[in-house]
């Protein structure tokens, strides 16, 4: 059925509101941009965009393994060795209740450095700049975080995760041959 113009583009400006988790570099700096120049949404209040760095010895395509959005239009991209999380609607008071949905682990823990930022013209900066990050400086997940096999060792108990203990064998550490 014919859906006149100007409906047609109120609904593709709710698109990015669709996404979850993972997404390139592109398509995450697409779609937060998106966001940020959508009428339909709050000024100042379309949601927090913060940026992580992991602890030394752990790489960002490991931190962003333990990084599961449970809500829509949760994102999140891996970059210059930091993994960027744009939180749809979330308020910058609740930023620290949203990350402990978010992470199992306490983020102090995983990250040794964060930058917030929450107001549309900070947001659409950061972005401008990040669209201008090349393609090689961009991360490509391990495969875990993108295949089928996502289910981690940890439980939501309604209020927070919880990890659930399991063996794990210690071998095949990236670049590394047993024989
Ligand atoms: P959604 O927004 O995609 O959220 C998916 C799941 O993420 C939720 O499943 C919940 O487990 C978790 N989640 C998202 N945001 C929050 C939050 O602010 N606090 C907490 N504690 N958990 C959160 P759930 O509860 O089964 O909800 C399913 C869907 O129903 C949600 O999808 C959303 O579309 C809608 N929904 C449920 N409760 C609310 C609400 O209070 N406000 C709004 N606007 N939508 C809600
Ligand atoms: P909010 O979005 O205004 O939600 C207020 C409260 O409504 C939440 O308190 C939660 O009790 C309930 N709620 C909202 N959405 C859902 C939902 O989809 N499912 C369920 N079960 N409950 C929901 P809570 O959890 O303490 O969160 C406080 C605030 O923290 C939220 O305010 C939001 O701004 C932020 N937040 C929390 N979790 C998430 C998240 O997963 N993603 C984002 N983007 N923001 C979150």
């Amino acid at each position: 059925r014919h859906v006149p113009e100007d409906i047609a583009t109120l609904l593709s400006m709710t698109q990015p509101l669709k996404l979850r988790g993972f997404q390139k570099w592109d398509v995450f700096c697409e779609a937060v941009h998106n966001m940020m120049t959508n009428p339909l949404l709050p000024a100042d209040g379309r949601g927090v965009m913060v940026a992580l760095r992991p602890a030394p010895g752990l790489r960002v395509e490991q931190a962003v393994t333990l990084c599961r959005p449970n809500r829509t239009g949760d994102i999140m991209t891996i970059g210059e060795n930091r993994l960027v999380l744009f939180l749809s609607f979330c308020r910058i008071n609740d930023l620290d209740t949203a990350l402990n949905h978010i992470f199992p682990l306490p983020t102090g823990d995983v990250f040794s450095n964060r930058m917030v930022w929450f107001e549309d013209k900070q947001i659409t900066s950061e972005i401008l700049q990040m669209q201008a990050v090349k393609p090689e400086r961009w991360t490509t997940p391990l495969p875990i975080t993108t295949g089928p096999e996502t289910v981690m060792n940890v439980e939501h108990d309604g209020r927070s995760w919880r990890r659930i203990p399991e063996p794990i064998r210690l071998a095949e550490t990236h670049g590394e041959h047993a024989s």
